[in-house]
């Protein structure tokens, strides 16, 4: 048989699909099964956007159309960003792509070539890593654990950018941590990007919408304008609109960027379909009731998990104030037994916790954070409660 190509080798299967697909067996098997594992946000667009995509249906052309996007979504997607606090972008800023993921892999081919560096924080999206896999790109990671609240400081990403990576792919809110950065803290990590004129600044800020306490979404370019000319944001309809299967993802940044990336659209995917544009303008531009109100429902459901997980013993939790996500510290586990099973690290844990309880988390080393796991609460809150409570029982069976 031929080879296939070594990039392919690279890639590695997702370590949350291998969870969640253990769970969906379980299930099958007739298992109560309570899943923390997936990070897809448990509610549909408003009505607006099935309206929209109805009409845009009634008169489709079915003909390709930009590779950078259409006008009518370049408009939506700047007065989303207006909204959200940038200012003075044009439709010359603009790109897009089938997704974030899409426009993430899509920046890279256009920023790095092989052998380049790139440098992001742990705990990180497992995809970062195997998009600069693919491409063939060094990576450095700057670990940023529990005890730092898994917040990068100024001083990890200052001695970070003296290697001159080519890119700094940063994430606010995080996935996996449920992290946001405060205005003053982007402003400090922004004064540091200032004095390294070398590296590109990709900030993958989909979970913006999600953002709890009142700490707000801040960007680099908010504190330092200047940073435009370096700074990519990405953006997605999936988090903040429950649209992930609808598949746009956007990008505002320097001209040149936009440029190359709809350089690569134009080869890779020619555009998105009209139905699909429709509904994505329909998403930015029409009533922002259902990202609000899944803020606050999420951030209820925050709330709930930190006070579950808080009075586990041993288990410290960083509190996330924005997304839909948890990352406890688990390793007070490490070492134990559960009814006979030894539990050495976070995929033992897991394993054993999703055999005994029923209750899906993905371990934290696929994050590049071996001493957590990931609880991802987009459940029904009916289920949230119990699946909690089935933690705080398996830690207090071990041994
Ligand atoms: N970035 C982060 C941090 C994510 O969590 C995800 C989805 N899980 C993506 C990007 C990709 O989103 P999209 O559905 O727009 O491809």
């Amino acid at each position: 048989m031929p080879q296939l190509a070594q990039r392919v080798g690279r890639a590695k299967p997702s370590a949350i699909m291998v969870i969640a697909e253990k769970a969906k067996q379980l299930k099958a098997a007739g298992r109560d099964i309570i899943s923390f594992s997936i990070g897809v946000p448990n509610f549909l667009p408003g009505e607006h956007v099935y309206a929209a995509a109805r009409e845009s249906l009634s008169h489709d052309s079915g003909q390709y159309g930009s590779n950078r996007g259409a006008e009518v979504l370049l408009d939506a997607f700047l007065k989303h960003i207006e909204a959200l606090g940038f200012s003075g972008y044009t439709r010359t800023n603009l790109s897009i792509g089938i997704g974030a993921k899409h426009v993430l892999y899509n920046l890279a081919e256009a920023l790095l070539d092989e052998g380049d560096e790139i440098c992001f924080a742990a705990p990180y999206w497992t995809t970062y890593r195997d998009i600069a896999d693919i491409v063939g790109a060094k990576v450095n990671v700057m670990h940023c654990g529990p005890e730092q609240n898994y917040k990068l400081t100024p001083t990890q990403l200052d001695a970070a950018l003296a290697r001159k990576p080519r890119v700094f792919l940063f994430n606010n809110p995080s996935n996996p941590t449920g992290m946001v950065y405060t205005a003053g803290e982007i402003a400090a990590l922004a004064d540091v990007l200032v004095k390294h004129p070398d590296t590109w600044v990709i900030t993958d800020d989909i979970y913006n919408s999600m953002v709890f306490d009142g700490i707000g979404y801040h960007n680099f370019v908010f504190a330092r304008p200047e940073l435009r000319d370096r700074v990519i944001f990405v953006d997605s309809v999936s988090k903040t609109y429950g649209m992930p299967g609808w598949r746009v993802g956007l990008i505002a940044g320097p001209e040149v960027v936009a440029k190359a990336v709809t350089t690569l659209n134009s080869n890779h995917i020619t555009s998105l379909p009209e139905v699909i544009t429709a509904a994505a303008v329909a998403a930015f531009s029409g009533p922002q009731e259902v990202p609000r109100a899944r803020c606050a429902e999420f951030a209820g459901k925050r709330d709930i998990v930190v006070a579950a997980l808080g009075a586990i013993p041993g288990v410290a939790c960083p509190r996330p104030q924005g997304a839909f996500y948890a990352f406890p510290d688990i390793s007070v586990a490490f070492g134990k037994s559960h009814h006979g099973t030894k539990i050495n690290n976070d995929v033992e844990f897991c394993a054993a916790l999703l055999e005994a309880k029923g209750v899906a988390c993905v371990p934290g080393s696929a994050f590049g954070e071996p001493r957590a796991m990931r609880i991802s609460y987009t459940c029904p809150t009916a289920q949230l409660q119990p699946g909690l409570a089935r933690i705080a029982e398996f830690f207090a069976e071990l041994n």
